[in-house]
């Protein structure tokens, strides 16, 4: 029998407001979509950690048994660098400034979005569609809203009617904002505007002659609205009303409410059944922003390179450390947290590893029956991963205590917990074994070994600058270098 038939999972629906019990349209079945990242620089730590928590969250959903279709874009054109519509596209800008093609703009970036997300053990989505490559379904939409009267074209570009819409549906259920405030609070359109009103987004923008991502339409050549593309794709391939669409808190308005908008204005269908928000994550207690230099990137931490870092941490670690926030709370990374996060993982793991040596007798002073039922209601609960984690330590409590022969388990007890924390950590947080972060460990040796001898050479030739450089740039590293009777020998902290 399914895992899902016996655990009840709860999901805060942002739609609602509500924590409600998960029923997805198809039994057994459930198709979720993901707003990817826009691949014009790499990637922000802020958005591995709304990735990564939607990783967890389709790993759970796979744990109970569901076959989950999982659909995250890539959004490769029509991200305008202002929200109204205005100014360049964030990737043709970037093309435009490093004198390269949109494409290979596109192309580095994706790949290194990728590169980060396996660091981060992610498991991959089932179709990670592109922008570009759904142009056709996105003129299809904007034809479909036009036919139903809820946009105009002007000069070649194509806007989304809000007023008009919401004389029959209800624009801004999602974000919680009523239109009569939106238009009090909304700036004036500018003279050049072309849109009826501020709320009007664009659906289809006519390209000038310098734009070089551009497209034939019946309206001229232009390229689609940003907000347009995940309609297309997440109705394409999951259907026009499907189970779960998640994002960046960030992404509720106006993206998220512009998706509805479109969805609901070319078939009438609510698309989506739970809207599912993560919250950010701040660096310092302050909001990261590449412009104030309060900004860390994931690579940045892997390699202790960046002046809040005592010294570099493993992803799986920085995983760890997500993974003990709820992923609808606010997250603050610090060089203490994570040193906290490390110290925290390693005894979980040392812990997973000493299970399998436990000596086991005819009583158990654990009960690991109720103790795996806890876990599971942590995550059924809205995906609670540090309660989860607090569930663990209380294992690795009881591990610790048979280790030392104060406690004692059955084999059967043993078996299950075996069983339920390589699900818990591997299978549902994602996390990899100890070894992964000395996973290059053979590598390693023999680098600093070759870094040793050049060390001595340096040494005996009275070069004590680079000898001391050697030593001091690898302590920089967290490989400390001691000298002994036998020779030098190193450690990795
Ligand atoms: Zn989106």
């Amino acid at each position: 029998m399914q895992l899902y038939k016996e655990q009840k999972l709860k999901i805060t629906n942002s739609l609602t407001g509500k924590k409600e019990r998960f029923k997805p349209i198809n039994e057994g079945h459930i198709g979720m979509y993901v707003c990817g990242p826009t691949v014009y620089s790499n990637v922000h730590l802020g958005n591995c950690r709304t990735f990564m928590s939607f990783d967890m969250i389709f790993r759970y959903l796979r744990h109970l048994g569901y076959k989950v279709r999982f659909v995250r874009n890539i959004t490769d054109a029509g991200h305008l660098v202002d929200d109204a519509d205005e100014g360049e596209d964030k990737i043709a800008k970037k093309a435009r400034l490093e004198k390269i093609e949109p494409m290979e703009v596109v192309q580095r970036y994706t790949v290194d979005f990728h590169k980060i997300l396996e660091q981060f053990n992610f498991l991959p989505p089932s179709i990670e569609p592109t922008a570009t490559g759904h142009i056709i379904e996105q003129l299809e939409i904007i034809k479909e809203i036009l036919n139903k009267g809820y946009a105009y074209e002007v000069n070649g570009s194509v806007y989304f009617d809000v007023k008009k819409f919401s004389e029959s549906f209800e624009y801004g259920k999602l974000s919680g904002r009523k239109l009569e405030d939106m238009i009090t609070n909304t700036r004036e359109l500018t003279a050049q505007s072309d849109k009826k009103s501020p709320q009007d987004f664009a659906l289809w923008k006519k390209a000038e002659p310098q734009h070089i991502m551009r497209w034939p339409s019946p309206w001229g050549d232009g390229f689609p609205g940003w907000h347009l593309e995940c309609t297309a794709m997440s109705t394409k391939y999951l259907g026009d009303t499907f189970d779960i669409h998640g994002g960046g808190m960030d992404l509720k308005f106006p993206h998220h409410e512009c998706e509805i908008a479109q969805a609901e204005a070319s078939n009438g269908l609510s698309p989506v059944n739970y809207w599912l928000h993560a919250n950010m994550l701040t660096l310092n207690g302050k909001k990261m922003a590449k412009s104030t230099g309060n900004n860390i990137l994931p690579g940045e931490i892997f390699s202790g390179e960046n002046p809040i870092l005592s010294k570099p941490f493993a992803p799986a670690v920085v995983r760890f450390f997500m993974m003990q926030a709820h992923y609808t709370s606010i997250l603050d990374l610090s060089n203490d947290a994570l040193l906290a996060s490390e110290k925290g993982y390693h005894r979980l793991m040392d812990a997973f590893d000493n299970l399998g040596d436990l000596v086991t007798s005819g009583k158990s002073d654990f009960n690991v029956q109720e103790w795996q039922q806890k876990c599971y209601d942590a995550m059924n609960d809205d995906f609670n991963t540090p309660t989860l984690i607090a569930h663990l330590f209380e294992a690795v409590k009881h591990i610790n205590l048979i280790k030392e022969g104060s406690e004692s388990i059955t084999l059967a007890d043993k078996e299950l917990l075996q069983q339920s924390m390589n699900s818990f950590i591997f299978d549902v947080l994602g996390l990899e074994g100890k070894s992964a972060d000395y996973q290059d460990s053979d590598k390693l040796q023999a680098v600093v070994q070759l870094l040793i001898e050049l060390r001595n050479e340096a040494r005996s030739n009275k070069d004590f600058n680079t000898s001391d450089k050697i030593r001091d740039q690898l302590s920089a590293m967290g490989i400390q270098l001691k000298d002994g009777k036998e020779g030098t020998t190193f450690s990795v902290s």
